[in-house]
Parts: C-alpha cells; sequence; structure tokens
C-alpha cells in the first residue's frame, strides 16, 4: 500500500509507503553472512528469490551480464486500490513502478570498477526499461538513479540501479523545467547550454570534457564535490540516447566515479538522472548529477532547505579533476 499524501500548507508531496518498511535484506544481516551463505538476491543463481526477469542481457555463454526485474518491496505500485482520506487532507494512490537493474554478476564490484562495456550495457538495459514503462499513460515522470552506502569500509552491496516511475512531476524536476522555459523566455537561450559555455571559457570549475560530454562542479554546488555531466549539444531527453553516445558517457562516467571512489575511499553516494519528464514538449537539457554524502545534512538544512556547502565548487573540480 502507497499513498501520495499532501502537506496541508506548502502542497508538498510525501510517499507514504509502508512496504518499504518490510524489506528483509536490509536488516540484521551483514555483508559477509549475505555472501557465505549466499543469500544475496542480485547473484547468480539466487534469480528465483527476486520478482521474474523483465530485462537481461546475456554473454554468449547464455549468463546474464545485466538483469533487471520489480522491485519487491517498492515505494509504489501497479494495483489501484483504494483507501479513505481524512476530510481535512487531500491524498491519493501512490501508483507507479519500480524496478531495479543488478549491474554486475559480481557481488563484490564497484561502480567504478566496471568495464566500460559492462557499464555500457547497464544504461542499455535502464533505456529498454524506461522506454517500455513509459508507454504507461499514466506514469508522467521515470526517475533513474543509484544509490551506492559503503557500510563500514569494505562493505559493499551488490550494485544495482533503480528505476522509479510515478504519476506525478515531482518538484524539484518540474522547477528545473519551469526555470528552463523562464531564462529561455529572457535570454532565448537554454541556460544548461549557456552554462557549459561559459564554463568552457573560465575553466574553473571543469572536471572532464570529451567528445560529447563535459563532467563541471556547478556554480552553486549543494553538496561537497557535487558534479554533473551533461551532453555539449543540445538534448533533451536521456531515453533517446544512443549506443555510440553511450559510450561516450561511460568514458567519462568511469574515470569520474573511480575519482570518488579513490579520492574518498568509497564514500556513499547518489547518481540521479534528470530528463524531461514524458510527453512534456517543454524545452529541456537532460543531465546527470552526482552528489557523495560526505556531509550529513542537518537541522539549518531540515529548518531552511538552504544547504551550507563548506567545499567551494572551484576547489572541488580541482580535486575531481580528470585528465
Ligand atoms: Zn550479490
Ligand atoms: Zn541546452
Ligand atoms: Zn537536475
Amino acid at each position: 500500500m502507497s499513498e501520495i499524501r499532501y502537506d496541508l500548507i506548502t502542497g508538498k508531496r510525501v510517499i507514504i509507503a509502508t512496504e518499504r518498511g518490510k524489506r528483509p535484506y536490509d536488516f540484521n544481516i551483514t555483508h559477509e553472512e549475505k555472501k557465505n551463505n549466499n543469500t544475496c538476491p542480485f547473484c547468480p543463481g539466487n534469480e528465483e528469490m527476486t520478482p521474474p526477469t523483465l530485462v537481461e542481457i546475456k554473454d554468449e555463454k547464455g549468463n546474464w551480464l545485466v538483469r533487471g526485474f520489480e522491485n519487491k518491496f517498492a515505494a509504489v505500485n501497479r494495483d489501484l486500490k483504494s483507501f479513505e482520506v481524512p476530510s481535512l487532507y487531500k491524498a491519493e494512490y501512490g501508483y507507479g513502478v519500480a524496478e531495479v537493474i543488478v549491474e554486475s554478476p559480481e557481488h563484490d564490484v564497484t561502480f567504478g570498477s566496471l568495464s566500460l562495456g559492462q557499464m555500457q550495457k547497464v544504461f542499455m538495459a535502464i533505456i529498454e526499461r524506461y522506454k517500455k514503462i513509459a508507454q504507461d499513460d499514466k506514469i508522467k515522470y521515470i526517475q533513474v538513479f543509484k544509490n551506492f552506502g559503503a557500510r563500514g569500509g569494505a562493505s559493499l552491496e551488490h550494485g544495482h540501479w533503480q528505476i522509479i516511475a510515478i504519476s506525478f512531476v515531482p518538484d524539484v524536476v518540474e522547477k528545473e523545467v519551469t526555470g528552463t522555459q523562464e531564462y529561455i523566455k529572457k535570454k532565448g537561450k537554454c541556460p544548461y547550454c549557456e552554462i557549459i559555455k561559459y564554463e568552457k571559457e573560465e575553466g574553473k570549475r571543469i572536471i572532464g570534457e570529451n567528445e560529447n560530454f563535459i563532467v563541471i562542479a556547478p556554480y552553486a554546488s549543494q553538496y561537497p564535490y557535487e558534479s554533473w555531466i551533461l551532453p555539449k549539444e543540445h538534448q533533451e531527453r536521456f531515453e533517446e540516447l544512443k549506443e555510440e553516445n553511450i559510450a561516450n558517457l561511460t568514458e567519462i562516467l568511469k574515470p569520474l566515479i573511480e575519482k570518488y571512489e579513490r579520492e574518498f575511499n568509497f564514500p556513499p553516494y547518489n547518481i540521479v538522472i534528470h530528463t524531461l519528464p514524458i510527453s512534456d514538449i517543454r524545452n529541456y537539457h537532460w543531465h546527470i548529477e552526482i552528489a557523495p554524502r560526505l556531509a550529513v545534512a542537518a537541522g539549518f538544512e531540515l529548518g531552511t532547505g538552504v544547504y551550507i556547502n563548506p567545499v567551494s565548487p572551484e576547489l572541488a573540480a580541482s580535486v575531481l579533476k580528470i585528465e
């Protein structure tokens, strides 16, 4: 059961998802136990512990290299159930799709140490599922993301990506898309294209660059050592990436992730992909945002929504620089 509840005063949405609290393998099982008893549901051989396969990329022997399936303990799901909403408030059913993409058959490999070919397969599987999920006309936005949390040093969870598709456009994305339209109205140019042009001239916040992509430490980074990867050509949708561009993307993503892993000793981090909402015809410039979670958001951030970043993006760029 999952509900989208609205804050009566601000209209801010929250998903109340009690299923998620039941996730078994987050509790009381250590990484070592999981690995030694082979109870990891993402490892080859344990496929029956997960819902059926939805996407699979195999090697020539028929073993899967990347595998995707529904998230058993989802924040949202498709079976519509009615529920009671107290008369004072507004809520709706948390309709949506949640899936997992396991990025490698190997339990103990980090994203940064995947081969370029393997990383490309991960993106191909994500895009295949994205396009499929987007056919559901109740879905308005699909968030693709990766959470990586190294619990106590070398303990690594089996690497995976997540796809959560929801029936509304979330505030963060809506704000970016609206902001893009407003900037275009005023200046006649895409603000993301403008950022790329400006950062290339100034050079201070560039982390790396190749044929099709640029990585920068954003001028107003919320998080220490935050980075953005942008396609250099104006491109609205991530899901329209062609195979050769996926290759080019991984050629810059891999050294960037390796840099984070090395520089900060496998820090917890999040990767999010921002793309234009489904069937939205407004202007946008898709991008990837990466935030290592080195600092904990505390009282001030909680109280104000304003982040205090102790690391200047200019320093972050020089530390993260990819040669
Ligand atoms: Zn595993
Ligand atoms: Zn643009
Ligand atoms: Zn964004």
